[in-house]
Order: C-alpha cells, then structure tokens, then sequence
C-alpha cells in the first residue's frame, strides 16, 4: 500500500484512467477532505464515491436516450397546464409517467381535437420514459411507414421491427391527419402487431377509433389494429379548444366588435 498522501493521489489518477472514470478520481478527492473533516468510516467514504458516480452516468444515459428519441420539441409535465385540459387528470397522468405500464408492454392511447396537447403529453411521457432508463423513439405516424416502407424495399422488415422491438417504447404521432394506402396500412399493422404484448406504443389521434376504418382504409386492418393496441392500453381522450388559439380568440374580439360597429 502506499504510504504518502502524492502517492495514493498517483494509484488514483492511474485507476480512475483505466477505468475511464475522471469523476470518480474528482469524488475521491473531493469526498476525502469531507470525510476527514467528519470522520466517516471507509465503507461511508466510498459508497459517498460511488453514488456521485452513479447519479452522473445514469444522468448522462438519461440525456443521451432523451436526445436519441427524436422528440419535435422538449415537453414536460411540469410545462403542462392540466388546469386547462380537465379531460386528463393530473394524478392519472403522473401514475402513468411512473412507467408501470412499459413493464407489462401497456400502451397509452391520447385522442382528440387538434391543439388539445395530445403531442405534448405523449412527448413528456416519452421523456420520462427515457429518464427511468427506457430506450424511446418518437416518429409521426407517416414517418413511421416510410422507416418501415424503407426496410420492407430491401427485405429488411422483420429485422427492422426485431430492432425496434428492442425500444421499449415507440411514439406514434398523429395516426389520422393522412390516410394511407393499402400497403402502408398493412406495414403500420405489422408495427403495431409486432408490439403487442412484447413493448409499449404511445400513440395520439385526433380521430376517434370509430373513423380509423377511414384511416386505414378498411374497417377489418382498423378493427384488428385497435384490438391489440386497447388490450392492455389507458386510452385518454381530450377535451376543449385548441392551446394554440386561446390567445387569438381574445384578440379577434376587439375587432370583430369594431366591424359589428361599422355596419
Ligand atoms: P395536439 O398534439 O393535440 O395537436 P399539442 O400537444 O401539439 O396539441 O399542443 C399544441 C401546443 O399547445 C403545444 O405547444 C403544447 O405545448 C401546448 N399545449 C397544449 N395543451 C397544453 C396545456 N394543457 N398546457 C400547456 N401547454 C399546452
Ligand atoms: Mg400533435
């Protein structure tokens, strides 16, 4: 063992290097005085070491897998105004960012109207989804039929939806907005059949499931698609006018009354 103070300081920048661990060697250091200072026992010093350790990579794991989903905007929970949208309840919503559902391969269904925040949930659950340590990717709707159209060219299909498998959680956004064709209908189904009971969807539409058959052009393809996608699934259905326009009504007031006027 060492017996000066510069060697230990030598042994630790050496071990921290091998191990790619430059946090650890500044904890170590840093903790050292502290726990001098306070007396802590070895055990204490080290799990002290260790847990700033920990937190830093599983904080690092958390950015990283945030900025690999792809989300259109960073939307949390806390940016959300459930004063505004009574149709989702805070406590339902905060028990279902808790992730128990990812564990059984549950899914989140969000509809309604446009601008009712059915994005924004579904991206914040999607953040924190990825902050518990799930891997998550976030697409459009139509932008998922293109990555599968992709894969089906070069008779990569299965493989692909085998790879995404390995996401514990995909977001599909905006199922309804574009119709799709008969060969995207069959590549979305496969998605959505190849989830089923294995890994969770998020998925928003601002159709209710009674008008999918119009979506996907066949009421059969829309009726298999909703059975396995309700199973095991919490489906929240919007309410209200647009977030987007609550300001422009108030100020389209003013002058709609001054044009009443002038006639
Ligand atoms: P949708 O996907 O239902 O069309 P979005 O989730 O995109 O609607 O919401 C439209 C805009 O309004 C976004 O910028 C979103 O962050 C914001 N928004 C919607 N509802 C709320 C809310 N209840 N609280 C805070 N922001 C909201
Ligand atoms: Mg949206």
């Amino acid at each position: 063992m060492p017996t000066t103070a510069q060697e230990s300081a030598k042994d630790l920048e050496y071990y921290t290097r091998a191990l790619k661990a430059p946090r650890i060697r500044d904890a170590a250091a840093k903790l050292a005085e502290q726990a001098r200072a306070e007396a802590w026992t070895h055990e204490d010093y080290l799990a002290a070491v260790l847990a700033r350790e920990v937190a830093a990579r599983e904080a690092s794991g958390a950015n990283i897998r945030t900025r690999a989903a792809g989300f259109p905007a960073r939307k949390t929970l806390t940016d959300f105004n459930f004063d505004h949208q009574i149709a989702a309840d805070r406590g339902q919503i905060h028990r279902l960012a808790a992730g128990a559902y990812l564990a059984e391969a549950g899914n989140i269904v969000l509809l309604g109207p446009p601008g009712t925040g059915k994005t924004h949930l579904a991206t914040a659950l999607g953040i924190t989804a990825a902050e518990h340590g799930t891997r998550v990717l976030f697409d459009t709707a139509t932008g998922w039929v293109t990555r599968l159209s992709a894969a089906h060219a070069i008779g990569k299909l299965p493989t692909e939806l085998r790879r995404l498998r390995r996401y514990g959680l995909l977001v599909i956004d905006e199922v309804g907005y574009l119709p799709f064709e008969a060969e995207a209908a069959n590549l979305f189904f496969q998605l959505v059949a190849s989830r089923y009971e294995h890994a969770s969807i998020i998925l928003t539409s601002n159709l209710p499931f009674s008008r999918w058959g119009e979506v996907f052009g066949d009421q059969a393809v829309a009726a298999a698609m909703i059975d396995r996608i309700v199973h095991h699934a919490e489906v929240i259905t919007l309410k209200g006018a647009s977030y987007r326009l609550r300001h422009t009504e108030i100020e389209t007031l003013p002058s709609a009354t001054a044009e009443n006027q002038a006639h």
